[in-house]
This record gives C-alpha cells, structure tokens and sequence, in this order.
C-alpha cells in the first residue's frame, strides 16, 4: 500500500475534534486531510467513528474504538480492505471512570448530585455507605480495559477477580474463572463488570440466569457493549430488587431512549458512552495510526488488525 492521502472521517467529532488529528498525523511522505461521506472516494486509508459502505474502496480503514463490531468484517475481506482498531489505548480511561462508578455507589455521591439539584439536604440512612477495601469486583473479559479496571481498583483495596476464556492467571487479578464458569465467578462479587467485545459468543451474555446467580445487593457495571446484556431482564432485576444498582455506559439502543426506565432509577448511573473519553484521545488514537504507517513503510504487518 503506498499510502499518499490518509482521511479522517468527520464522524469521529463525537469524540475529538477531526483537525486535531489530522495535524497530529501531518507527514512529509503523505497527506492527511478531515473529509466526510463524499471526500472517502480519494483516500487510500479513513480513521473513522462510525462505518460507511464506501470504505470498501479504500485499502485500510482505522476505527478510533476498540469496539469494531459495527463494521461489516466479511465485506472487507471481500473487498481486500484491512481493518484496524484501537484496542490498547483505555485501560486508565474506563479504569478511573469504573472505579468513579465504585465510589459513587459506595460513598453515596450520585444522592447528593441528585439531591443538591433540589436543594435538599438528605443524607444517606446509617447503613447505606460503605467502603471499597475487602469488596470483590469480577471483571467479565481481562483485555486493556478489564487490566485497567483491575489496576485502579486494585490501588482502592477491591479484590478483583476476572473471567476470561481460558484460566490462565492474568497480572492484577485474584483469582481468574473461565467463561465456563461465568456464573460461579460472579455470585459472590459485590460488582460485576463487563468489558467483553460484542460478538456472537457475548451477545446476551448477561441474561436472566447471569442477574438470578449475582447478589441482591450487587451492583452491575456495563462499559462494554449495550448488546451483551439483555437489557429489558436487566431492568426486570433492578425494578424487583434483585440486583442492587447498575452503571451503565452503553446500551442496546443508543442515544438511550428518553422514554427507557434505566433514566429514572436512584441506583443507576447513566453515562453517554465516553467511558473511555479523554482530552488525549486524538493522540492515543494517533499513535496507534502513526506506528501502523511506520509499519506500512517498512512492510511489517499491521498492529491492532482485525480484518
Ligand atoms: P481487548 O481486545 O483488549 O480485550 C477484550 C478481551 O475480551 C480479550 O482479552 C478477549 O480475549 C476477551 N474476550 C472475548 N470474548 C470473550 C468471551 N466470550 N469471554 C471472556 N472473554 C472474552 O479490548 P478492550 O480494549 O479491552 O475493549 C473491549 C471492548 O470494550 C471493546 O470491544 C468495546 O466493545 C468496549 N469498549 C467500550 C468503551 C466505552 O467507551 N465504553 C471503550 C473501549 C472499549
């Protein structure tokens, strides 16, 4: 691939601004410019957000996520365009917003955000904030984002533990279960964690015999994606009181739904998908394209590819 205009698809403004990119990526040997839908035709490679059909006649396609599931996988190898990602780059990110989760939970803060904005001064029952240490976390996937969710929970006395597909121990986690046992490893933790991709082994991972096998008094985080949990059973668990709380980052459908139960709930946070947003997003994601061009040049293969 003899790389000479490198797009970076308008779409990704949802999470950095695309000039700041493209400057980031300004290189002697080729050109990178901020397009939308008709500038795709003239480039040889698009970081992109979202998909669109006409990446098919590009030759490599960047997703700024890690999440790739959007992307039409069999389509690109049909078409020869490679497929990368950016897997890598959200450990600290959803790391510190996990344990932000965790915090809130414990210590009651998301009370007193929702009471200050009625200018009430309600303070928790005796019984209803806790502390983190001795707390066990099972995080469900133990890639960047589940070993960066253990090492900030770590650092707050959580006893983590992790599920993942086979039972090699992983650095940062107690004790690891295989997927096999996914219903063992999450009954007795305090949190439950998701951060597995969504593919056709994950999807609906979480359902009714997941939330019946957790606690009451657990709480569910989901930073992965809306479709590995069933979301109306997960809804069904904390309106009946079998689950605690839940936090939740992505949903089945998203924007959520204005009219979804999940908005009106005291145990559960609702974040926009941006678990993992930082103001240093752009440069992370740049790195990972800079050193797959360095790569390119020197006809290496490419890291973070998935097609
Ligand atoms: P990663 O590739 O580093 O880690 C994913 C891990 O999940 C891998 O270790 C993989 O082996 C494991 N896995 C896959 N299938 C599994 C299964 N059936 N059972 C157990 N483990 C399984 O990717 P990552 O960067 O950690 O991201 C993981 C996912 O999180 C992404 O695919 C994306 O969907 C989501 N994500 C969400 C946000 C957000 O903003 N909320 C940010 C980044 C990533």
């Amino acid at each position: 691939l003899d790389l000479e205009r490198v797009g970076v698809h308008d779409s990704v403004e949802t999470v950095f601004p695309p000039e700041e990119l493209a400057t980031y990526l300004a290189a002697p040997s080729f050109e990178a410019a901020v397009i939308g839908d008709d500038g795709i035709g003239g480039c040889d490679a698009v970081v992109t957000l979202e998909h669109r059909d006409a990446f098919l006649e590009c030759e490599w396609v960047h997703s700024i996520q890690a999440g790739v599931d959007r992307f039409p996988f069999d389509a690109f190898s049909a078409h020869d365009v490679v497929l990368t990602n950016s897997t890598g780059i959200h450990d600290r990110t959803v790391g510190e917003t996990v344990a932000g989760y965790l915090l809130a939970f414990s210590r009651r803060l998301h009370d007193h955000v929702a009471n200050q904005r009625d200018r009430r001064w309600g303070r928790p029952d005796w019984d209803e904030a806790f502390t983190l240490p001795g707390k066990t976390a099972c995080v469900v996937g133990t890639g960047t984002l589940g070993s960066g969710i253990a090492d900030v929970l770590g650092a707050l006395g959580v006893r983590v533990t992790g599920v993942r597909r086979s039972s090699e121990p992983v650095p940062g986690f107690e004790e690891i279960y295989p997927t096999g046992e996914l219903l063992e490893a999450i009954s007795d933790a305090e949190f439950v964690i998701v951060t597995v991709p969504l593919t056709d082994e994950t999807r609906g991972l979480f359902d009714a015999a997941a939330f019946d096998a957790m606690r009451d008094d657990a709480y569910f985080v989901n930073v992965a994606r809306g479709g590995v949990v069933d979301q109306d059973t997960l809804v069904e668990a904390l309106e009946s009181g079998t689950l605690a709380g839940a936090a939740l980052d992505v949903f089945e459908d998203e924007p959520l739904p204005e009219e979804s139960p999940l908005w009106g709930m005291d145990e559960v946070i609702v974040t926009p998908h941006c678990a993992a947003f930082t103001r240093d997003y752009f440069r992370d994601v740049g790195d990972i394209v800079r050193e797959n061009v360095d790569r390119l040049e020197s006809g290496e293969s490419l890291y973070n590819r998935v097609v």
